[in-house]
Parts: structure tokens; sequence; C-alpha cells
């Protein structure tokens, strides 16, 4: 037993890309600079007051050996895919898709009262279930529990467990835990996480201080790789800090990765693009 606090890592600033039919958003995994934080393959922030910025979207594309977390502030995003699944996720809304051994699907993002923002996160699937049947869960804001301290610490539970609070997403190979969580200024906020397991905050409104001794103040909007150790501690310095805070179980198997698609060797890679080619790409039961 170790009463190890967490540290911080690496301070990463989000770099802006294009994806998609011409969708601006700032990525923070998945770069030149931080490839992936084993589970977690990638993170993508997106959201722009400008409409022409992400209207394009996401038209029909594959994805296979990977989950693919979508959270929405603000804004909607209209989705259909292969299996039959259509609709729209709005803001506090998360659509948590396993895509499996392949999924085609569309991802159109809209703006709301003016307004679009939101979080993709990619989630490693083991070896075993790079190829299984894909999975769907469409988890609507009044799904997801809210904890709210005496001291004004609010955590929205997405997956995995804060306070005794558990989040509606389970069984996803890699434990992974979701909150969004917002800390008043001058409060301490303090959430174990499994020893071993990644885990990454992503600051995207205010300041904090995270870390024990020789805390670091981070600022939005900045991703933060903590290091090991039995918990994570965040002070809020402004006025509130507010911050994704993702943990996971590292698979620790090798990563080939090409575009949507991200399996174990440069073969099984090779196999996607020729399964798409020939459309036999999409998993039929
Ligand atoms: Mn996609």
């Amino acid at each position: 037993m170790t009463s190890k606090t967490r540290s911080v890592a690496e301070i990463v600033e989000p770099q802006p890309v294009i994806e998609g039919a011409g969708v601006k958003l700032r990525r923070s995994i998945a770069t030149r600079r931080l490839n992936y934080v084993d589970p977690f393959l990638l993170f993508d922030h997106f959201g722009s007051d400008d409409p022409k910025d992400y209207l394009a979207g996401f038209p029909m594309h594959p994805h296979r050996g990977i989950d693919t977390v979508t959270y929405m502030l603000a804004g909607l995003v209209d989705h259909k895919d292969s299996l039959g699944n259509a609709g729209t996720i709005g803001a506090g809304d998360v659509q948590w898709m396993t895509s499996g051994g392949g999924i085609l699907h569309e991802e159109m993002p809209k703006p709301k009262d003016g307004e679009m923002e939101g979080f993709q996160l990619w989630v490693n699937l083991p070896a075993r279930l790079k190829m299984s049947r894909p999975r769907y869960r469409e988890i609507k804001a009044d799904r997801i529990p809210e904890v709210r301290r005496p001291d004004g610490v609010r955590v929205r539970v997405v997956a995995g467990t804060a306070d005794g609070v558990r989040g509606p997403v389970t069984e996803i190979a890699a434990d992974p835990e979701y909150l969004d969580v917002t800390v008043p200024g001058g409060v301490e906020y303090v959430q174990p996480v499994p020893e071993g397991h990644a885990a990454i905050a992503y600051v995207f409104e205010g300041e904090g201080s995270f870390g024990g001794e020789g805390a670091q103040v981070v600022a939005a909007t900045r991703l933060v790789v903590l290091g090991d150790g039995a918990r994570v501690r965040v002070t809020g310095t402004g006025d509130h800090v507010r911050f994704l805070l993702l943990s996971g179980k590292p698979l620790g198997e090798p990563i080939a990765r090409y575009g949507p698609f991200v399996m174990n060797t440069q073969k099984e890679i090779e196999q996607a693009l020729e399964d798409l080619r020939k459309g036999t790409f999409a998993w039929r039961g």
C-alpha cells in the first residue's frame, strides 16, 4: 500500500487539426508529440462559434479495433451507423461506441443556440475483442449521475465511481473512469484512481493545481498526463477549475494504427483496408 498522490508528468497544449470533411478541432492525443497514453489512443476537443468550422462534419467512415466516446457540452451531433442506429446526441449526452470488428458511421455536428462543443476519446480494445461484435450505447444527460459535495465540488460520472456513485457505462475492457469534475477556487478535490492505471485530465475551464508535493498550476485549455499513484488531487486556483478526469488500465499490447483503425499488427491494418475495398468491412453477425 502506498499513499502516493499522482503528480503532473506532462502538460500538453492541444494542436489545431482538420479532420473529417473539414472540421477544425484541437487534438491532444494522437499527435506527433503524444501518440497515445495506453489505453487512450486519441483525444479531440471540438467546438467553435463559427458553424463553418464544423458543419461539413464526419460523413460515413469506418472504425475497427477501438471504442469511440463522444461527450457533448453544447450543440448537437446527428449520427447513424451500419448497425441501424440513428439519432441525435445533445448537451450532457454521451455516445459510447464499441467498433469491434467493424462499423461504418456518420457524425454531423450542428449548432444549438449558436453553440457546439464536445470531446471525442478513443479507448483501445484488447486483441481478443478487436474483431468482436460492435456495440452502441447512447446515454442521455439525465441518466448520468452528478455527485454534489457540500464544498461545492461537482462530478458527473459517465464511467467508473465517484463517492460511491457509479456511472452508467460499464463492461468496457479497459475498466475506464470518465468523470466531468468542477472544483471551486480554494477547494481541494481528491479522487482515488487504481495504481497502475493511466490517468489524464483535460482542463477546459479555469485553472487548478494538480498533484501533491510540487503541485503544478494548469490553466485551460491543456491536457495533463498524470504519473502513477493511488489518487488524484486537484485544488481550484482561480474562480474554479473544470476538467475531464479519465483513467484506464493499460493493455500493454502492440499498437498498429492507421486513421480510423487501431489494430495490433500492420497485417491487420492491411486486412481492414482490403475488407473496406471488398465491401465486407462492417460486422455481420
Ligand atoms: Mn467516427
